[in-house]
């Protein structure tokens, strides 16, 4: 299983591998589904020969420490507590795209169920089939009732997001949300914030207007800005 794996990871990545392992976390890692700068993903099964996503952050791009290093000195539940070795940042930023999703999943959102975090990895459901994940909002072809269906559905989401989650996810677009059988995931929770970062609402208006902007290019008539801002927060 770690011939793909060895060639690309450093030593204390394979360790972290083979301790989910140990966990009976993870039985296989079958396969890339996506080598981003930051991170890779990749197809797995559990113990249980169920498919899973195992989201791998490479702890070489420097640009990206200081991004993130950045976002989570802002961040009150991290402030004052970001650790400088590299090593050590990665895992807390693995930690706390679990804890996001966590939160999320809870919260009754539609995203895959996060399973496992350990170090720099973060194991959670596949959303797709054999290894093919499931399309991007991006890419799915859909007829303008099933466009006016997922609106709804993910209004309906960053509305649970706020008020029980009290998240905000800071990076929403569709290339971040996923359509799997006529429901979509979102994705990509990272940076994901709490209601009292300093920069929370500006997160939430460029959130909506990404969405918006999406959907109306697709043809679908949308509320303004304002109006989904009082639906998101009331
Ligand atoms: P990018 O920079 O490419 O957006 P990223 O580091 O932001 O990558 P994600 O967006 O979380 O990472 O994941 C990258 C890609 O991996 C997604 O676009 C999706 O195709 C796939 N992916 C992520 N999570 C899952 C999952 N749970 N199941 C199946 N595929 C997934
Ligand atoms: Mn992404």
């Amino acid at each position: 299983m770690f011939e793909v794996v060895e060639e690309v990871f450093d030593a204390a990545t394979v360790r972290a591998l083979l301790e989910l392992v140990r966990r009976r976390v993870i039985y296989e890692v079958k396969g890339v589904v996506s080598a981003g700068k930051e991170a890779r993903v990749y197809w797995g099964k559990s113990f249980e020969r169920k498919d899973i996503a195992i989201k791998i952050y490479l702890t070489s791009s420097a640009e990206f420490r200081k991004g993130i290093s950045k976002y989570l000195e802002a961040d009150p539940r991290f402030s004052g507590r970001v650790p400088t070795s590299t090593r050590k940042l990665y895992s807390l930023w693995a930690r706390k795209e679990f804890s996001n999703y966590m939160r999320m999943y809870e919260a009754g959102i539609s995203v895959p169920k996060p399973l496992a975090v350990h170090e720099n990895i973060l194991v959670m459901d596949f959303i797709g089939y054999e290894g093919v994940p499931a399309p991007l909002l991006k890419d799915v072809d859909l007829s303008l009732e099933d466009l006016e269906k997922i609106f709804k559905h993910l209004l309906e989401d960053l509305r649970r997001m706020y008020q029980k989650a009290r998240l905000v996810h800071g990076d929403l677009s569709e290339y971040n949300v996923m359509v799997w059988k006529g429901t979509h995931y979102i994705i990509d929770v990272s940076q994901a914030v709490t209601l009292d970062h300093p920069n929370a609402i500006e997160y939430l208006v460029r959130d909506l207007t990404n969405i918006t902007r999406f959907f109306s290019r697709r043809g679908l008539t949308t509320p303004s800005l304002s109006e989904l801002m009082d639906y998101i927060s009331t």
